[in-house]
């Protein structure tokens, strides 16, 4: 029989330790006496502890630090603070601290967590992959780190990101944390400052491409198969050419999905449809603007057009309903050299520039997704407030000072009668003595939940028709007093419902779709609650 761990094995393994909550009978049973102080906390008096510590810190990569420290030393205390404080807390574990964490990765780092592929793992992946402790892995964030959010090519340091994403899978959806393995596939970087870092951790040679880099990837996927054949890859901050490659190349053949193409669609429809609950306009009559054309912005363009379709517009209606500005201006069919992602939304028009073309197509949505701060200028916002009584606005690059745009920025240029939503959390905004809560667009709210309903069900493939169902169950956790206050999504403290409800209706499209594997049970809802993960001792 294996011997129950004691002692220091009891105390140093995040799963099993519980620090100062272990209770005097289980301080007899696994050794503990003298080990530990005489009082024993609850694990409220705990969380209290750590929010008390976090508050000493003066800046947030600290308290990312200490978050990730606790984590590597009492996992259920780490998970309780981030869904009790999932508001405060999200914004440190992810965007937009993670950005600077990513960027100071290896002059934080600590201790490793995660996997690390790299271009000498070819030809003996699936022995490498095999080292991972846990057998059971249901969902892996991959990255290769050369599109961190909007800050560019970090290579290994975007190991951040795949780590941050699966707290939010545990936190957000409950996928138990053994079932989470964040992965860096680090085919080296392009950023000449991290290759002369000497701190720095990654690959120092620039990156892989072409054929050697498609096939590290294919015998990654394949590896995966083999050893974790339950696990939904996710696809996260790849630049965008290999973004479309990747999503095209395994989306018909693996459980796998692009977050940032098809996650953030996901979650910008739920804010569009919920939008039109405040502007009274009729879905299928918008016309929309994208600021930037990359993987995000026609990842959006690419799920909003079959959702118009499905509100009654023909195919070419509905393209003629989605506008795409780059830094050259409209994207129209007279263009040179555009990329293969970018065609279907080029449009017979006379070239112009980014206001003229405001004026031009009059659009009632404006979207962007640039990674470049400050692309939504004055000029910009004050013309879609002269066209619109409620414009809406979304300047979803990350981190915050990427964003296209702030939000007392937006609420001043429109009068405040804009509709907010940005991809990092914004200000709340007092604006001639009324309060302004912008919301959080952010494929946070999707993702975790499209997970637990692949997991749920044991589905084989992520289609396109799951995400407009996740759209739609999440725009339906909007209620009258969020859209009040100025927000168009529900609060992110509801995640764990929001999470549940996006993994009901993934599920149950997987069974229409004859893509899930396993029996559909009597009670869909409380079959998938069971599941969740929850950090109480
Ligand atoms: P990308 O680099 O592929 O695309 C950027 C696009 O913006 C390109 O088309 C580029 O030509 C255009 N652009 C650059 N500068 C511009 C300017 N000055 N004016 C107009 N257009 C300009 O990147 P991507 O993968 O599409 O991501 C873009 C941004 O979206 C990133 O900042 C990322 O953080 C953000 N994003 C947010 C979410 C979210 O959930 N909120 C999800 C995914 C991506």
């Amino acid at each position: 029989m294996k011997k129950e761990p004691t002692g220091f094995d009891v105390l140093h393994n995040p799963k099993l330790n519980k620090g100062s909550a272990f209770s005097e009978a289980e301080r007899d049973r696994y050794g503990l006496r003298g080990l530990l102080p005489a009082g024993v906390s609850s694990q409220q008096r705990q969380m209290q502890r750590v929010l008390e510590n976090l508050s000493r810190k003066e800046y947030d990569i600290e308290r990312y630090i200490f978050l990730f420290a606790l984590q590597g030393r009492n996992e259920r205390l780490f998970y309780r603070v981030l869904i009790d404080h999932i508001d405060e807390i999200m914004p440190i574990i992810y965007t937009p601290t993670v950005g600077e964490a990513c960027q100071q990765f290896a002059h934080i780092f600590r201790e490793p967590r995660g996997f690390y592929i790299t271009p000498d793992d070819r030809g003996r992946m699936h022995e490498i992959l095999s080292n991972w402790p846990e057998r059971d892995v249901r969902i892996i964030v991959i990255t290769d780190g050369q599109r961190i959010l909007g800050l560019g090519d970090l290579g290994a340091n975007g190991m951040g990101i795949p780590i941050g994403k699966l707290a939010l899978y545990t936190a957000g959806a409950g996928i138990y944390p053994e079932q989470c393995l964040p992965v860096m596939l680090d085919v080296g970087t392009n950023n000449k400052e991290l290759r002369t870092d000497p701190l720095y951790l990654g690959v120092k040679q620039t990156r892989l491409t072409g054929d050697a880099y498609n096939d590290l990837v294919k015998e990654f996927v394949t590896s995966v198969q083999e050893i974790f054949p339950k696990a939904l890859i996710q696809f996260e901050d790849f630049l965008t050419p290999n973004a479309y490659m990747l999503l095209n190349t395994y989306r018909d053949r693996v459980l796998c999905f692009n977050d940032d193409i098809q996650g953030t669609a996901a979650t910008i429809l739920a804010g569009i449809y919920s939008s039109t609950r405040i502007s009274g306009h009729n879905f299928a009559d918008l016309r929309i603007m994208f600021l930037g054309a990359g993987s995000a912005a026609t990842g959006m363009a690419d799920l909003i057009h079959p959702a118009l379709c499905k509100a009654g517009l023909s195919n070419n209606d509905a393209l003629q309903r989605l506008w795409f500005v780059d830094q050259a201006g409209l994207l129209v069919k007279s263009r040179q050299n555009l990329a293969e992602h970018i065609l279907p939304y080029t449009q017979d028009h006379p070239a112009m520039s980014f206001t003229d073309a405001i004026k031009s197509i009059k659009p009632h949505i404006l979207i962007g997704a640039t990674g470049v701060q400050g692309t939504f200028t004055e000029g910009a916002i004050r013309l879609m407030a002269e066209i619109n009584d409620r414009p809406a606005i979304f300047a979803l690059s990350n981190p915050s000072s990427h964003a296209e745009c702030t939000s007392q920025q937006v609420y001043e240029w429109t009068d405040g009668r804009a509709i907010f939503a940005s991809g990092s959390p914004s200000k709340i905004v007092n604006y001639k003595n009324k309060t302004y809560h912008p919301g959080q667009g952010n494929n946070a709210y999707v993702f975790p939940g499209v997970g637990l309903g692949a997991v749920a069900c044991q589905a084989n493939r992520i289609t396109d028709e799951m995400f407009l169902a996740a759209a739609d169950a999440l725009a339906d956790m909007v209620k009258p007093e969020d859209l009040e206050k100025g927000t168009i999504y529900p609060p992110l403290k509801d995640i764990r419902a929001i999470s549940l409800n996006i993994a009901c209706a993934v599920s149950k499209k997987a069974y229409e779709q004859n893509l899930a594997q396993n029996p559909y049970p009597n009670d869909l809802s409380g079959s998938i609650k069971k599941l969740m993960y929850d950090p109480s001792y």
